[in-house]
């Protein structure tokens, strides 16, 4: 066993968990440990004081509405120190509801604003219908190439999201961030923010390895992770695939 530690946040679990997103922290436990690595996990609830340099990592789940506002308002006082980790490469991992709070706002369909944290250029706001279902994307690269691997889930929203940042994937199935522009979620630094529910992680453990990757290299360690046995991880993610009847892109050409 190495000494190696990671502290994660995990934020206001008790309003923030539609479709299970705190299994993402389930998964990422298993596969810490499994490479010696301790996860410390610390629930941030509401009317506690969140100490962002306390942490390596932090996961904003999604919720509703309602929610969103509360947490909106109560994440506010540290908009600027999470602007700060944001820049040194801190990982967050922020799940549709969350994901729309880190922009500037989320506009209901009354066309009241929820307020977000503006600390994205990014804006949400209402479409005909939610947009459901289950999703598939091809995870792309910061500068927009193709990383050759999928990214699978489960999504449900009506906000629709508009940035200019890198997407976290292009649409294979699905509808992503507003369903017209084809792309879904957002990469900034280390930072993920995606409509995806299911939880993200379990069908996807090359996301979880890039995170882990990412927090290790925020504190300061950048040893490679060594490979695990995710056969049923994989089964899962092909099933969602086929269900969706998108090929991998090893089968694709
Ligand atoms: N309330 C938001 C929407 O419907 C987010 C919902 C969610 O987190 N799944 O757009």
């Amino acid at each position: 066993m190495s000494d190696l530690v990671i502290r994660v946040g995990h934020l206001f679990p008790e309003l923030l968990n539609l479709y299970a997103d705190q299994g993402n922290i389930a998964v990422l436990r298993r596969r810490a440990e499994a490479r010696g690595i301790e996860l410390q996990v610390k629930s941030i609830k509401l009317g506690m004081e969140l100490k962002v340099e306390d942490y390596d990592f932090l996961l904003l789940g999604g919720g509703s509405d309602r929610e969103q506002g509360i947490v909106g308002r109560a994440l506010t006082p540290y908009r600027s120190d999470l602007q700060t980790a944001i820049e040194e490469n801190m990982p967050i991992l922020a799940v549709c509801g969350g994901y729309q709070l880190l922009g500037e706002y989320y506009e209901l369909v009354s066309g009241e604003r929820i307020p977000g944290l503006h600390l994205l250029e990014m804006v949400t706001k209402p479409g005909k219908g939610r947009l459901i279902g289950n999703i598939a994307v091809d995870w792309l690269e910061q500068n927009r190439e193709f990383r050759k691997e999928t990214i699978v889930g489960f999504e449900n929203h009506i906000g629709r999201t508009y940035h200019d940042y890198p997407p976290l994937g292009q649409i294979l199935e699905g509808y992503g961030n507003n369903g017209d522009d084809r792309y879904e979620g957002v990469q900034y630094k280390a930072l993920i923010g995606t409509y995806i529910h299911g939880p993200l992680l379990p069908k996807n453990p090359h996301v979880a390895d890039q995170l882990l990757r990412h927090a290790l290299s925020y504190r300061g360690h950048f040893d490679s992770l060594h490979a695990l046995n995710d056969s049923l991880e994989w089964q899962a993610h092909c099933a969602v695939l086929t269900q969706l009847g998108v090929k991998r892109e090893k089968e694709r050409s």
